[in-house]
């Protein structure tokens, strides 16, 4: 462990499923808002899916997604707390043409929405205190992606914020031929088995530190989630607090596991 002023650095090992996970990772020792640790649990979620794309490359199951393939942009995205703030911001630091896409996009979507009656289903999961099952949530995917609606995100079906884009649309990769991507609702894909999940690790975090549920925000109504809980994304805890809390939640994870 080294300590410069304002960051302290660890090298993490962690045994996982898919190998042993090998970093080196520095956070800041003042108060930070949980957002600010989003990229780095990402990366950790990113290193482990590449163990295990590894593994299942080595077994002869190589990853079959690929650049221009949006089938998995039609499916009800879950989002972390912590990740609706950063998502926020980062788009709040767009250019003013790009913002005017994206909400123009957006709009359209939480249109269609309303027609169908989902978008006021959406904001009450955002909002409920209740804490939800993936049994819970079920109907409302289903009935979402029966409506095929592209993510407000995808610009000639690539992420037009790839390097942004939530940890769930990172950790959603199969092994299965990519055609059967085209209708997940008839077909049975291979997902990449994954050690762990870095949106529900955010999402417990949030939850060990406002007290409240494990909460997942359905990604069209994410920004004003955002918006309307700003202030609750204050600095309450150093970074090595949070980073403590982050890895005892992927401890838990592993250990289930094991
Ligand atoms: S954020 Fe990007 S990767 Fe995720 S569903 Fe939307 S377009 Fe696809």
């Amino acid at each position: 462990m080294s300590t410069s002023k304002q960051q302290e650095t660890y090298r993490l090992s962690l045994q996982t499923s898919s190998g042993e996970l090998q970093a080196e990772i520095s956070v800041p020792t003042s108060f930070i808002p949980v957002s600010d640790i989003v990229p780095l649990m990402r990366s950790l979620g990113e290193q482990a899916l590449s163990l295990e794309e590894e593994k299942q490359r080595l077994a002869g199951k190589p990853i079959s997604c690929q650049k221009g393939c949006a089938a998995c942009c039609r499916p009800l995205v879950p989002v972390s707390p912590p990740e609706a703030f950063a998502l926020k911001y980062m788009i709040d630091q767009l250019p003013a043409h790009q913002q005017d896409q994206i909400f123009s996009r957006l709009a359209a979507t939480k249109n269609k929405l309303e027609e169908t009656g989902l978008f006021g289903k959406l904001v009450q999961l955002s909002e409920t205190r209740t804490q939800l099952s993936d049994e819970d949530m079920e109907p409302i995917n289903q009935a979402y992606y029966a409506q095929r609606l592209p993510c407000f995100f995808l610009e000639n079906e690539v992420c037009s914020i790839y390097e942004f884009r939530p940890a769930a649309c990172r950790e959603l990769l199969v092994t299965s031929p990519s055609e059967l991507c085209q209708d997940l609702a008839k077909n049975p894909v291979t997902p990449l088995p994954v050690p762990f999940r870095i949106v529900t690790v955010l999402s417990l975090m949030w939850a060990e530190l406002t007290k409240g549920p494990a909460r997942l925000i359905p990604l069209p109504v994410a920004l004003d989630w955002a918006d309307r809980h700003a202030k609750e994304n204050k600095a309450h805890q150093t970074g090595e607090n949070i980073l403590q809390i982050g890895l005892d939640k992927i401890l838990g994870f592993l250990r289930q596991k094991s």
